[in-house]
């Protein structure tokens, strides 16, 4: 799980601009023990949340905020209680 890695670190100038532009700015890359190599780390923003930091997820290399991440696990947690009946 590489989700709600580290609070985002204060960015530059350019950062800024590049995330305005494109949506995420990589920021740095990650890594944990036992790994060969390294994910990019990017920051982008929420709409709701501000900003984030996570690496790519999937084929697509989509981010996702991990407060929206968490909220829909709990959506999905509880529709799946109701829908069992309880
Ligand atoms: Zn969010």
């Amino acid at each position: 799980m590489t989700r709600g890695l580290l609070a985002p670190p204060p960015l530059t100038r350019l950062q800024r601009l590049v995330l305005r532009v494109r949506g995420r700015v990589k920021v740095g890359e990650y890594t944990r023990p036992g790994w060969k190599g390294y994910l990019p780390l990017y920051a982008a923003r929420c709409g709701e949340h501000g900003l984030f930091l996570d690496t790519p997820h999937g084929w697509r290399g989509e981010l996702e905020c991990p407060r929206c991440f968490e909220d829909r696990l709990l959506a999905e947690a509880i529709a799946e209680l109701v829908g069992a009946g309880g």
